[in-house]
């Protein structure tokens, strides 16, 4: 690692001053419209003393809102005097992706949470992911990492966190889900997690809390209330905010393999059989998809491989051959 060249990006706040300070992380980004451009990521810093650090983010996916609605919330009224440490707010991590409204940068269509560790010397979605990586993940001790379900997927609104090989800090991850008291809490299994920021961030030890809150391209009022009372309980939990975390009721869910996930094998129009945290039996047609080149075919039956409840679905009414059509999550405790 200490091979590698520094990175590009320029902060234009301290992350050592106390006090509450609105900047930016400046990557210069050359290009047609703008010689010695630079790319403008906002950051804001809250920070009292010493005490615990916490980086928050949201749209590393550029079409997720909860998240950047929370933290641009979270940034403007965040009082230093209610702060015990530090509190570093990316509410925009892919800022070109989250400008554009799309999941992935228009710059070099990098996958945000599919370009770690990054590089210094990479793209512009590789050298922020590299920034990250190398100068906030190591300042944090809670790193929490808003998700939703984008243009294409939508969910039951759920904080989550990874089973880990070390059960101290899995712990530890849990028990900020719990505080973070969304209506569900899921212990996560991902399809690849190779580059995702999670597993850096799990990687250097660090407690990592991300959510699923909605999706659909947009948010709802419910998932942005969820969003923003969370992530204050989260901070209290952490001991950064004072006063007390708001709890609610919250049901676990497990998605115990791969089994979970079902997928489209064809193209077409889909109809979702079961709405969203409904229960499912083993083998339910939990969607149907139908061809839509000529009358007279019979649609695609989609099957549950497990019993559970309904935790995401495709969103959009067109589904094409490989895309993720429905998650089940497993009710526990
Ligand atoms: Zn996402």
């Amino acid at each position: 690692m200490s091979a590698l060249r520094p990175s590009p990006i320029a902060p234009t706040v301290d992350f050592e001053r106390d006090g509450v300070q609105h900047g930016f992380l400046r990557l210069p980004y050359s290009r047609d419209d703008s010689a010695w451009g630079s790319v403008m990521i906002p950051v804001c810093v809250v920070r009292s003393g010493k005490g615990s650090t916490a980086l928050l983010t949201g749209g590393n996916h550029g079409d997720e809102y909860e998240g950047p609605l929370a933290l641009y919330d979270l940034a403007r009224t965040l009082d230093p005097k209610n702060v015990s440490g530090t509190v570093i707010i990316v509410p925009a991590m892919n800022y070109p992706a989250f400008r554009a409204g799309t999941r992935t940068s228009p710059i070099d269509k990098g996958n945000m949470n599919r370009s770690f560790p990054g590089r210094p010397d990479g793209t512009v979605t590789e050298k922020i992911a590299d920034y990250f990586q190398r100068e906030l993940l190591p300042r944090a001790d809670i790193v929490f990492d808003f998700h939703s379900g984008g243009k294409t997927l939508d969910f039951v609104p759920f904080c989550a966190a990874h089973t880990l090989p070390d059960k101290a800090q899995e712990k530890k991850a849990f028990a900020a889900v719990e505080a973070f008291s969304a209506p569900f809490s899921m212990r996560m299994t991902e399809i690849d997690a190779v580059g995702m920021y999670d597993t850096a961030a799990e990687e250097m030890g660090k407690v990592f809390v991300t959510t699923e809150l909605g999706g659909g391209g947009t948010s709802r009022a419910e998932t942005v209330r969820i969003a923003r009372r969370g992530i204050l309980n989260v901070l209290r939990h952490a001991g950064i905010v004072e006063g007390a975390v708001e709890k609610g009721r919250t049901q676990w869910l497990d998605m115990p393999s791969g089994d979970c996930f079902a997928f489209a094998e064809e193209d077409g129009m889909i109809e979702t059989m079961v709405d969203l945290g409904e229960p499912v039996e083993e083998g339910q047609v939990v969607a149907r998809i139908h061809p839509v080149g000529r009358t007279g075919q019979a649609p695609q039956e989609i099957r549950a491989r497990m019993s559970g409840l309904l935790a995401a679905r495709h969103f959009p009414g067109l589904v094409k051959a490989g895309d993720c059509v429905s998650v089940l999550g497993v009710a526990v405790r």
